[in-house]
Protein backbone atom coordinates (compact mmCIF):
# COMPACT_ATOMS: atom_id res chain seq x y z
CA UNK A 1 0.00 0.00 0.00
CA UNK A 2 1.14 4.01 -0.56
CA UNK A 3 0.58 7.08 0.51
CA UNK A 4 -3.15 7.27 -1.00
CA UNK A 5 -4.30 4.23 0.85
CA UNK A 6 -3.14 5.87 3.94
CA UNK A 7 -5.02 8.77 3.37
CA UNK A 8 -7.53 6.84 2.92
CA UNK A 9 -7.70 4.82 6.04
CA UNK A 10 -7.02 8.00 7.72
CA UNK A 11 -10.57 8.79 6.73
CA UNK A 12 -12.00 5.81 7.54
CA UNK A 13 -10.33 6.24 11.35
CA UNK A 14 -11.88 10.17 10.92
CA UNK A 15 -15.24 8.57 10.24
CA UNK A 16 -15.07 6.01 12.82
CA UNK A 17 -13.41 7.74 15.69
CA UNK A 18 -17.11 10.33 15.50
CA UNK A 19 -18.74 7.03 16.77
CA UNK A 20 -15.96 5.32 18.58
CA UNK A 21 -15.90 8.32 20.77
CA UNK A 22 -19.56 8.51 22.20
CA UNK A 23 -19.56 4.86 23.38
CA UNK A 24 -19.03 4.33 26.90
CA UNK A 25 -15.72 2.58 28.45
CA UNK A 26 -17.30 -0.28 29.46
CA UNK A 27 -18.59 -0.92 26.17
CA UNK A 28 -15.24 -0.47 24.87
CA UNK A 29 -13.96 -2.18 27.92
CA UNK A 30 -16.43 -5.30 26.72
CA UNK A 31 -15.36 -5.15 23.33
CA UNK A 32 -11.65 -5.62 24.29
CA UNK A 33 -12.40 -8.32 26.45
CA UNK A 34 -14.06 -10.49 24.19
CA UNK A 35 -10.85 -9.72 21.57
CA UNK A 36 -8.72 -10.92 24.85
CA UNK A 37 -10.94 -14.25 24.40
CA UNK A 38 -10.00 -14.64 20.90
CA UNK A 39 -6.38 -14.20 21.38
CA UNK A 40 -6.25 -16.37 24.14
CA UNK A 41 -8.63 -19.07 22.19
CA UNK A 42 -6.44 -18.94 19.00
CA UNK A 43 -2.96 -18.29 20.46
CA UNK A 44 -1.74 -21.70 18.68
CA UNK A 45 -2.85 -20.01 15.70
CA UNK A 46 -1.58 -16.75 16.29
CA UNK A 47 1.73 -18.38 17.56
CA UNK A 48 2.70 -20.02 14.64
CA UNK A 49 2.14 -16.89 12.53
CA UNK A 50 4.86 -15.13 14.77
CA UNK A 51 7.18 -17.85 13.92
CA UNK A 52 6.80 -18.61 10.61
CA UNK A 53 7.07 -14.80 9.37
CA UNK A 54 9.42 -13.67 12.50
CA UNK A 55 11.44 -16.63 12.98
CA UNK A 56 11.75 -16.85 16.84
CA UNK A 57 11.09 -19.96 18.58
CA UNK A 58 7.36 -21.50 18.97
CA UNK A 59 7.86 -21.23 22.89
CA UNK A 60 8.92 -17.81 22.66
CA UNK A 61 6.16 -16.78 20.17
CA UNK A 62 3.71 -18.23 22.84
CA UNK A 63 5.56 -16.01 25.31
CA UNK A 64 5.10 -13.08 22.98
CA UNK A 65 1.08 -13.82 23.03
CA UNK A 66 0.64 -13.65 26.73
CA UNK A 67 2.73 -10.48 26.87
CA UNK A 68 0.81 -8.82 24.10
CA UNK A 69 -2.53 -9.82 25.01
CA UNK A 70 -1.87 -9.09 28.49
CA UNK A 71 -2.38 -5.47 27.49
CA UNK A 72 -5.24 -5.90 26.16
CA UNK A 73 -6.74 -7.52 28.85
CA UNK A 74 -4.93 -4.68 31.19
CA UNK A 75 -6.42 -1.47 29.25
CA UNK A 76 -9.98 -3.40 29.18
CA UNK A 77 -9.62 -2.78 32.57
CA UNK A 78 -7.96 0.81 32.45
CA UNK A 79 -10.82 1.97 30.22
CA UNK A 80 -12.80 1.97 32.91
CA UNK A 81 -10.72 3.80 35.42
CA UNK A 82 -9.97 7.08 33.27
CA UNK A 83 -11.26 9.38 35.94
CA UNK A 84 -10.93 13.17 35.42
CA UNK A 85 -10.41 16.05 38.96
CA UNK A 86 -12.69 18.31 41.00
CA UNK A 87 -10.52 21.36 41.53
CA UNK A 88 -11.46 23.02 44.74
CA UNK A 89 -12.29 26.40 43.57
CA UNK A 90 -10.87 30.00 44.96
CA UNK A 91 -14.43 31.37 44.18
CA UNK A 92 -17.74 30.34 45.18
CA UNK A 93 -19.41 31.45 41.82
CA UNK A 94 -16.98 29.06 39.78
CA UNK A 95 -16.82 25.18 39.98
CA UNK A 96 -13.86 23.84 38.53
CA UNK A 97 -13.26 20.30 36.44
CA UNK A 98 -10.36 18.50 34.86
CA UNK A 99 -11.93 16.04 31.60
CA UNK A 100 -9.86 13.59 30.61
CA UNK A 101 -10.91 12.59 26.72
CA UNK A 102 -9.76 10.64 23.48
CA UNK A 103 -7.14 12.41 21.42
CA UNK A 104 -8.38 11.33 17.73
CA UNK A 105 -7.50 9.59 15.15
CA UNK A 106 -3.99 7.90 15.78
CA UNK A 107 -1.14 7.08 13.61
CA UNK A 108 0.98 3.73 14.83
CA UNK A 109 4.33 2.44 13.43
CA UNK A 110 5.70 -0.62 15.05
CA UNK A 111 9.20 -3.21 14.50
CA UNK A 112 9.33 -6.73 13.37
CA UNK A 113 11.01 -7.95 16.39
CA UNK A 114 7.65 -8.60 18.23
CA UNK A 115 5.10 -8.01 15.81
CA UNK A 116 1.85 -9.01 18.09
CA UNK A 117 3.11 -7.16 21.60
CA UNK A 118 3.93 -4.19 19.56
CA UNK A 119 0.89 -3.26 18.39
CA UNK A 120 -1.36 -4.29 21.58
CA UNK A 121 0.41 -2.28 23.48
CA UNK A 122 -0.58 0.48 21.22
CA UNK A 123 -3.66 -0.43 20.15
CA UNK A 124 -4.89 -1.63 23.34
CA UNK A 125 -4.79 1.73 25.23
CA UNK A 126 -5.57 3.81 22.08
CA UNK A 127 -9.27 1.85 21.63
CA UNK A 128 -9.55 1.82 25.18
CA UNK A 129 -9.24 5.83 25.41
CA UNK A 130 -11.94 5.79 22.82
CA UNK A 131 -9.32 6.76 19.58
CA UNK A 132 -9.39 5.20 16.48
CA UNK A 133 -5.62 3.77 14.98
CA UNK A 134 -4.43 3.55 11.68
CA UNK A 135 -1.14 1.26 11.91
CA UNK A 136 1.39 0.14 9.96
CA UNK A 137 3.47 -2.53 10.99
CA UNK A 138 6.84 -3.55 10.13
CA UNK A 139 6.80 -5.00 6.66
CA UNK A 140 9.32 -8.08 7.47
CA UNK A 141 5.94 -9.42 9.66
CA UNK A 142 2.60 -8.10 8.34
CA UNK A 143 0.61 -11.00 9.17
CA UNK A 144 0.40 -10.86 12.68
CA UNK A 145 -1.16 -7.90 12.84
CA UNK A 146 -3.62 -8.73 9.80
CA UNK A 147 -4.52 -11.74 11.92
CA UNK A 148 -5.12 -9.43 14.86
CA UNK A 149 -7.36 -7.27 12.94
CA UNK A 150 -9.69 -10.51 11.75
CA UNK A 151 -10.06 -11.77 15.18
CA UNK A 152 -10.73 -7.84 16.52
CA UNK A 153 -13.47 -7.68 13.96
CA UNK A 154 -15.07 -10.95 15.25
CA UNK A 155 -14.93 -8.84 18.72
CA UNK A 156 -17.10 -6.55 17.80
CA UNK A 157 -15.03 -4.14 17.08
CA UNK A 158 -17.06 -1.42 14.86
CA UNK A 159 -15.27 -1.23 10.87
CA UNK A 160 -12.88 1.90 11.00
CA UNK A 161 -11.79 1.45 14.48
CA UNK A 162 -8.21 -0.63 13.83
CA UNK A 163 -7.00 0.39 9.85
CA UNK A 164 -3.50 -1.32 8.86
CA UNK A 165 -1.30 0.01 5.68
CA UNK A 166 0.82 -2.96 5.20
CA UNK A 167 3.58 -1.32 3.04
CA UNK A 168 6.59 -2.64 1.40
CA UNK A 169 9.94 -0.89 2.49
CA UNK A 170 10.33 1.54 -0.35
CA UNK A 171 6.76 2.54 0.89
CA UNK A 172 7.44 2.99 4.36
CA UNK A 173 8.51 6.56 4.12
CA UNK A 174 6.12 7.96 2.57
CA UNK A 175 3.23 6.30 4.86
CA UNK A 176 5.24 7.37 7.60
CA UNK A 177 5.17 10.99 6.48
CA UNK A 178 1.72 10.65 5.33
CA UNK A 179 0.36 9.93 8.73
CA UNK A 180 2.90 12.51 10.65
CA UNK A 181 1.95 15.43 8.41
CA UNK A 182 -1.72 14.75 8.01
CA UNK A 183 -4.11 17.70 10.47
CA UNK A 184 -6.42 14.82 11.04
CA UNK A 185 -3.84 12.20 12.94
CA UNK A 186 -3.60 13.68 16.48
CA UNK A 187 -0.84 11.64 17.82
CA UNK A 188 2.17 9.17 16.68
CA UNK A 189 3.21 6.45 18.39
CA UNK A 190 6.04 4.53 17.11
CA UNK A 191 8.88 1.96 18.20
CA UNK A 192 11.48 1.10 16.12
CA UNK A 193 15.08 2.48 15.68
CA UNK A 194 16.09 5.99 16.70
CA UNK A 195 17.23 7.56 13.23
CA UNK A 196 13.74 6.93 12.11
CA UNK A 197 12.17 7.92 15.76
CA UNK A 198 14.08 11.45 15.49
CA UNK A 199 12.68 11.66 11.49
CA UNK A 200 8.90 11.01 12.82
CA UNK A 201 9.01 13.38 15.21
CA UNK A 202 10.40 16.13 13.16
CA UNK A 203 7.87 15.44 10.65
CA UNK A 204 5.26 15.54 13.30
CA UNK A 205 6.24 19.40 14.24
CA UNK A 206 4.13 21.19 11.07
CA UNK A 207 1.16 19.94 13.02
CA UNK A 208 2.43 20.21 16.47
CA UNK A 209 1.32 16.27 16.89
CA UNK A 210 1.86 14.46 20.58
CA UNK A 211 4.25 12.02 19.84
CA UNK A 212 5.27 8.66 21.48
CA UNK A 213 8.38 7.34 20.69
CA UNK A 214 10.33 3.85 21.73
CA UNK A 215 13.55 4.44 19.91
CA UNK A 216 16.47 2.45 20.63
CA UNK A 217 18.69 1.51 23.68
CA UNK A 218 22.10 0.89 24.57
CA UNK A 219 21.84 -0.94 27.60
CA UNK A 220 24.29 -1.34 30.07
CA UNK A 221 24.44 -4.70 32.43
CA UNK A 222 26.57 -4.09 35.61
CA UNK A 223 27.87 -7.03 37.18
CA UNK A 224 29.46 -6.18 40.43
CA UNK A 225 31.75 -8.58 43.08
CA UNK A 226 29.29 -8.38 45.26
CA UNK A 227 26.98 -10.24 42.77
CA UNK A 228 25.26 -13.92 42.88
CA UNK A 229 27.33 -14.82 39.43
CA UNK A 230 24.48 -17.73 39.04
CA UNK A 231 20.98 -15.33 39.37
CA UNK A 232 23.29 -12.60 36.98
CA UNK A 233 24.37 -15.44 34.01
CA UNK A 234 20.77 -16.24 34.22
CA UNK A 235 19.86 -12.38 33.98
CA UNK A 236 22.40 -12.72 31.20
CA UNK A 237 20.52 -15.86 29.41
CA UNK A 238 17.36 -14.07 29.39
CA UNK A 239 17.99 -10.42 28.70
CA UNK A 240 20.77 -10.78 25.93
CA UNK A 241 19.40 -13.81 24.04
CA UNK A 242 15.64 -13.69 24.62
CA UNK A 243 14.39 -13.26 20.74
CA UNK A 244 18.09 -14.02 19.73
CA UNK A 245 18.94 -10.75 21.06
CA UNK A 246 16.58 -9.34 18.54
CA UNK A 247 15.14 -6.65 21.54
CA UNK A 248 15.61 -2.88 22.57
CA UNK A 249 16.19 -3.78 26.35
CA UNK A 250 18.63 -6.20 24.97
CA UNK A 251 21.55 -6.09 27.55
CA UNK A 252 23.75 -4.08 25.19
CA UNK A 253 27.42 -3.41 27.09
CA UNK A 254 27.87 -6.23 29.88
CA UNK A 255 29.73 -5.25 32.44
CA UNK A 256 31.28 -6.87 35.13
CA UNK A 257 33.80 -5.83 37.73
CA UNK A 258 37.44 -6.97 37.56
CA UNK A 259 37.76 -9.72 40.39
CA UNK A 260 34.83 -11.60 39.11
CA UNK A 261 35.58 -11.47 35.24
CA UNK A 262 37.29 -14.87 34.66
CA UNK A 263 34.71 -16.72 36.85
CA UNK A 264 31.46 -14.70 35.42
CA UNK A 265 33.03 -15.45 31.59
CA UNK A 266 33.43 -19.40 32.66
CA UNK A 267 30.05 -19.89 34.04
CA UNK A 268 28.24 -17.67 30.99
CA UNK A 269 30.43 -19.74 28.44
CA UNK A 270 29.12 -23.03 29.99
CA UNK A 271 25.41 -21.76 29.75
CA UNK A 272 25.05 -20.56 26.54
CA UNK A 273 26.78 -23.88 25.18
CA UNK A 274 24.52 -26.11 27.36
CA UNK A 275 21.38 -23.91 25.97
CA UNK A 276 21.59 -21.63 22.60
CA UNK A 277 20.56 -24.05 20.12
CA UNK A 278 19.95 -22.49 16.57
CA UNK A 279 17.37 -23.61 14.37
CA UNK A 280 13.84 -23.83 12.66
CA UNK A 281 11.84 -22.06 15.22
CA UNK A 282 9.07 -25.05 14.75
CA UNK A 283 11.60 -27.48 16.17
CA UNK A 284 10.89 -27.41 19.70
CA UNK A 285 14.64 -27.95 20.69
CA UNK A 286 15.73 -24.55 18.97
CA UNK A 287 16.21 -21.39 21.48
CA UNK A 288 17.48 -19.29 18.97
CA UNK A 289 16.03 -18.74 15.47
CA UNK A 290 17.48 -16.87 12.74
CA UNK A 291 18.14 -12.95 12.53
CA UNK A 292 15.16 -11.45 11.06
CA UNK A 293 16.95 -10.59 7.46
CA UNK A 294 20.35 -10.59 5.65
CA UNK A 295 20.89 -6.67 6.49
CA UNK A 296 20.82 -8.13 10.54
CA UNK A 297 23.21 -10.91 9.61
CA UNK A 298 25.89 -8.38 8.10
CA UNK A 299 25.36 -5.82 11.26
CA UNK A 300 26.33 -8.77 14.07
CA UNK A 301 28.81 -9.43 11.70
CA UNK A 302 30.42 -6.00 11.65
CA UNK A 303 30.27 -5.82 14.79
CA UNK A 304 32.35 -9.10 15.62
CA UNK A 305 35.10 -8.73 12.71
CA UNK A 306 35.19 -4.90 14.39
CA UNK A 307 35.79 -6.37 17.80
CA UNK A 308 37.89 -8.64 16.53
CA UNK A 309 40.37 -6.68 14.88
CA UNK A 310 40.37 -3.88 17.73
CA UNK A 311 41.92 -6.80 20.55
CA UNK A 312 38.76 -7.89 21.45
CA UNK A 313 38.64 -12.19 21.68
CA UNK A 314 35.80 -13.96 20.72
CA UNK A 315 35.13 -17.00 22.93
CA UNK A 316 32.44 -18.36 21.56
CA UNK A 317 30.86 -18.39 17.99
CA UNK A 318 31.19 -15.61 15.47
CA UNK A 319 30.41 -17.31 12.62
CA UNK A 320 27.45 -17.20 10.08
CA UNK A 321 25.55 -20.30 9.22
CA UNK A 322 23.16 -21.06 6.17
CA UNK A 323 20.52 -18.83 5.90
CA UNK A 324 19.82 -16.09 8.76
CA UNK A 325 21.43 -18.03 11.33
CA UNK A 326 24.16 -16.51 13.60
CA UNK A 327 25.78 -18.67 16.40
CA UNK A 328 25.61 -17.37 19.80
CA UNK A 329 29.06 -15.22 20.19
CA UNK A 330 30.64 -14.57 23.78
CA UNK A 331 33.25 -12.11 23.15
CA UNK A 332 35.79 -10.45 26.18
CA UNK A 333 38.47 -7.83 26.32
CA UNK A 334 35.66 -5.20 24.65
CA UNK A 335 36.51 -1.61 25.00
CA UNK A 336 34.91 1.49 24.82
CA UNK A 337 35.84 2.48 21.40
CA UNK A 338 34.57 -0.74 19.67
CA UNK A 339 31.18 -0.46 17.35
CA UNK A 340 29.90 -3.09 19.66
CA UNK A 341 30.16 -0.86 22.70
CA UNK A 342 28.59 1.88 21.27
CA UNK A 343 25.91 0.35 18.61
CA UNK A 344 22.65 -1.80 19.62
CA UNK A 345 23.45 -4.89 18.45
CA UNK A 346 20.10 -6.74 17.75
CA UNK A 347 21.45 -9.58 17.10
CA UNK A 348 23.30 -13.09 19.73
CA UNK A 349 26.48 -11.06 20.59
CA UNK A 350 27.75 -11.32 24.38
CA UNK A 351 29.84 -8.24 24.25
CA UNK A 352 32.24 -8.49 27.98
CA UNK A 353 33.35 -5.30 29.17
CA UNK A 354 35.92 -5.51 32.73
CA UNK A 355 35.24 -2.33 35.27
CA UNK A 356 37.60 -1.80 38.39
CA UNK A 357 35.01 0.68 40.54
CA UNK A 358 31.56 1.40 41.26
CA UNK A 359 31.93 5.26 40.25
CA UNK A 360 33.68 3.93 36.50
CA UNK A 361 30.72 1.57 36.13
CA UNK A 362 28.15 4.47 36.46
CA UNK A 363 29.86 6.58 34.36
CA UNK A 364 29.93 4.16 31.63
CA UNK A 365 27.26 3.15 32.07
CA UNK A 366 25.39 6.34 31.55
CA UNK A 367 27.94 8.04 28.78
CA UNK A 368 25.42 7.30 26.33
CA UNK A 369 22.78 9.49 24.58
CA UNK A 370 20.58 6.24 25.09
CA UNK A 371 18.61 5.85 28.03
CA UNK A 372 16.36 2.95 27.85
CA UNK A 373 16.83 -0.02 30.03
CA UNK A 374 19.38 -0.87 32.57
CA UNK A 375 20.81 -3.60 35.09
CA UNK A 376 22.28 -4.33 37.93
CA UNK A 377 23.32 -7.49 39.70
CA UNK A 378 24.62 -7.31 43.34
CA UNK A 379 23.22 -8.55 46.49
CA UNK A 380 24.57 -5.55 48.79
CA UNK A 381 20.77 -3.84 49.43
CA UNK A 382 22.51 -0.51 49.68
CA UNK A 383 24.30 -0.62 46.34
CA UNK A 384 21.12 -1.92 44.78
CA UNK A 385 19.31 1.29 45.91
CA UNK A 386 21.95 3.70 45.00
CA UNK A 387 22.87 2.16 41.77
CA UNK A 388 18.79 2.11 40.30
CA UNK A 389 19.04 5.83 41.51
CA UNK A 390 21.94 6.98 39.83
CA UNK A 391 20.98 5.12 36.61
CA UNK A 392 19.87 7.46 33.72
CA UNK A 393 17.70 4.69 32.34
CA UNK A 394 13.49 4.81 32.09
CA UNK A 395 13.89 1.35 32.96
CA UNK A 396 16.33 -0.72 35.47
CA UNK A 397 16.66 -4.54 36.14
CA UNK A 398 17.92 -4.99 40.18
CA UNK A 399 19.10 -9.00 39.72
CA UNK A 400 16.12 -9.45 37.25
CA UNK A 401 17.15 -9.34 33.05
CA UNK A 402 13.11 -9.75 32.10
CA UNK A 403 11.66 -6.48 33.84
CA UNK A 404 8.71 -5.95 31.02
CA UNK A 405 5.32 -7.06 32.05
CA UNK A 406 1.70 -4.90 30.91
CA UNK A 407 1.07 -3.85 34.29
CA UNK A 408 4.99 -2.14 34.68
CA UNK A 409 5.74 0.96 32.56
CA UNK A 410 7.94 0.79 29.25
CA UNK A 411 9.59 3.41 28.10
CA UNK A 412 12.87 5.56 27.88
CA UNK A 413 14.99 8.87 28.78
CA UNK A 414 17.32 10.78 26.78
CA UNK A 415 17.04 9.90 22.71
CA UNK A 416 15.54 6.66 23.76
CA UNK A 417 12.35 8.00 23.21
CA UNK A 418 8.71 9.87 24.81
CA UNK A 419 6.34 8.92 26.63
CA UNK A 420 5.25 5.81 28.57
CA UNK A 421 3.34 2.35 27.32
CA UNK A 422 1.90 -0.24 29.47
CA UNK A 423 0.70 0.29 33.36
CA UNK A 424 -0.81 3.51 34.41
CA UNK A 425 0.73 5.86 32.25
CA UNK A 426 0.12 3.76 29.62
CA UNK A 427 -3.70 5.85 28.42
CA UNK A 428 -2.27 9.30 29.17
CA UNK A 429 -0.31 9.28 25.09
CA UNK A 430 -4.15 8.71 23.94
CA UNK A 431 -6.14 11.40 26.12
CA UNK A 432 -6.26 15.07 25.69
CA UNK A 433 -7.07 17.11 29.41
CA UNK A 434 -9.53 19.73 29.53
CA UNK A 435 -10.38 21.99 31.80
CA UNK A 436 -13.77 23.12 32.46
CA UNK A 437 -14.81 26.41 34.24
CA UNK A 438 -18.75 26.38 35.45
CA UNK A 439 -19.30 30.16 36.19
CA UNK A 440 -21.90 32.46 37.31
CA UNK A 441 -23.43 30.19 40.14
CA UNK A 442 -25.42 31.22 42.65
P1 LIG B 1 14.69 -1.65 11.91
O1 LIG B 1 15.97 -1.13 11.32
O2 LIG B 1 14.89 -2.48 13.07
O3 LIG B 1 13.77 -2.25 10.89
P2 LIG B 1 13.23 0.79 11.79
O4 LIG B 1 13.17 1.94 12.72
O5 LIG B 1 13.83 1.04 10.46
O6 LIG B 1 13.95 -0.37 12.54
O7 LIG B 1 11.75 0.18 11.56
C1 LIG B 1 10.70 0.28 12.50
C2 LIG B 1 9.45 0.65 11.75
O8 LIG B 1 9.63 1.92 11.13
C3 LIG B 1 9.06 -0.30 10.63
O9 LIG B 1 7.64 -0.41 10.60
C4 LIG B 1 9.58 0.40 9.39
O10 LIG B 1 8.87 0.06 8.21
C5 LIG B 1 9.30 1.83 9.75
N1 LIG B 1 10.12 2.81 9.02
C6 LIG B 1 11.36 2.67 8.52
N2 LIG B 1 11.75 3.82 7.92
C7 LIG B 1 10.74 4.71 8.05
C8 LIG B 1 10.53 6.08 7.66
N3 LIG B 1 11.46 6.77 7.04
N4 LIG B 1 9.35 6.65 7.97
C9 LIG B 1 8.39 5.95 8.62
N5 LIG B 1 8.53 4.67 9.02
C10 LIG B 1 9.68 4.05 8.74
Amino acid sequence: MNSGDTERAIQCAAEAFEVWKETTAKERSNILRRWVDLCNENKEDLAKILTLEMGKPLQESIGELNYGIGFLEWFAEEARRVYGDIIPSPAKSKKMFVLKQPIGVTGMITPWNFPHAMITRKAGPAIAAGCTVVLKPAEDTPYSALALCELAEKAGLPPGVLNVITCSRDNSAEVGKTLCKSPTIKQISFTGSTPVGKILLEQSASTVKKVSLENGGNAPFIVFETADIDKAVTGVMGSKFRNTGQACICANRIMVQDSIYETFLDALAKRMKQELHIGDGFNPKSTQGPLINARAVEKIDHLVQDAKSNGAVILLGGQRKEGNFYEPTLIRDVTTDMRCYNEEQFGPLAAVIRFKTEEEAIYLANNTSSGLAGYVFTENISQMWRIAEKLEFGIVGVNEGLPAMPEAIFGGWKESGLGREGGKYGLEDYLEIKYVCMGGLE
